[in-house]
């Protein structure tokens, strides 16, 4: 499914098996998560993606063709940090996340959103065998990027998670195992959002214009609205961090000072690196924590998006890849 341009539908497409370059791998993809950063680049609100693209970073599926570090027929995780130059201070203190050069699956690099993908096999993850396909793919950028954002919180006792889709529906479970107080804010109205977020144990779930029964210590942002910012900080105690965990936000409005005031600090997320996806490959499975995804077929990406773009997915939207 390629993006021609941004700001037009996908259009399916025959390219031809992409080619492994030395170290990579040629990955036969069986599912790839839909996640809200592929809206952004669909959208046009990332600059300058490969043109045409295909999107897609939460990628499972097995080596065709074996490199050094996989063997063919291996499940694999193919994540959104698809390749760094190694060489950068970023990269050099362990901070690869933030490389300079790096280039990102589904975004400078082909991802997933259909029957084949090459991947660097550096930066792909062997996978939890106790996940089905369809239920791994969110792991890999909701998971592990929702991870890396709730790590941010430090240990953070009362944490709000602004916007339950798929990251937070699975920081939740980790938050929950972890011992921590958590409450799932959703846009006003959405009380099948509230709802579900109960159904995964959270201690309250109301709207992001609500004030919490109890003030936070932190608060992860996954809605891309800059508004919920300040929101999330007035009701956040004294020496809390606001995490902003979305690639694209719109226009974080002006504040009075003093909701800042008190050591509170706002700070943002960026991408993940192998340490995290890592842990959390690791940590998900002993919890466990379940994935809720909720089944498009590659064709159908497009209604995915949409369905994205509405919020009506319930956990996870994920397009399930049948064999060539
Ligand atoms: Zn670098
Ligand atoms: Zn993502």
């Amino acid at each position: 499914m390629l993006l021609e341009a941004p700001r037009s539908p996908l259009r399916p497409a025959e390219v031809g098996q992409p080619e492994p370059a030395p170290g990579q791998v040629l990955v036969r993809v069986r599912a790839c998560g839909v996640c809200r950063t592929d809206l952004h680049v669909v959208d046009g609100e990332l600059p300058e993606p490969k043109l045409p693209l295909v999107v897609g970073h939460q990628i499972v599926g097995t080596v065709e063709e074996a490199g050094e570090m996989f063997a063919a027929g291996d499940r694999v995780g193919v994540p959104w940090l698809g390749w760094t130059d190694g060489t950068c201070r970023y990269c050099l203190s362990d901070r690869e996340n933030l490389c300079d050069q790096a280039r990102f699956t589904g975004y400078q690099l082909d991802g997933g959103y259909a029957e084949w993908v090459v991947a660097d096999e550096r930066f792909c993850f062997p996978l939890p065998d106790e996940y089905e396909d369809l239920q791994a793919a969110p792991l890999l950028c909701g998971g592990l990027i929702g991870y890396r954002s709730l790590s941010m919180t430090d240990d953070a006792e009362r944490l709000g998670l602004y916007g339950f889709g798929a990251s937070a529906h699975i920081v939740a479970q980790v938050a929950k195992h972890q011992g921590r107080t958590v409450f799932a804010f959703t846009r006003a109205g959405d009380d099948e959002g509230q709802e579900f977020a109960r159904s995964l144990g959270v201690d309250w779930a109301g709207s992001s214009d609500e004030a919490p029964p109890e003030p936070l210590d932190a608060a992860i942002v996954f809605a891309p609205v800059g508004a919920v910012v300040p929101a999330a900080l007035a009701v956040t105690a004294k020496g809390g961090t606001v995490v902003c965990a979305g690639i694209h936000m719109s226009d974080v409005p002006s504040f009075p000072y003093e909701l800042l005031w008190g050591e509170r600090s706002i700070r943002s997320v960026a991408n993940l690196t192998r340490r995290d996806g890592d842990e959390f490959l690791e940590l998900a499975p002993r919890i466990p924590v379940r994935t809720e995804v909720q089944e498009f077929s590659l064709e159908q990406a497009n209604e995915a998006l949409d369905a994205v773009r509405a919020g009506r997915v319930r956990g996870s939207a994920v397009l399930s890849v049948a064999s060539a």
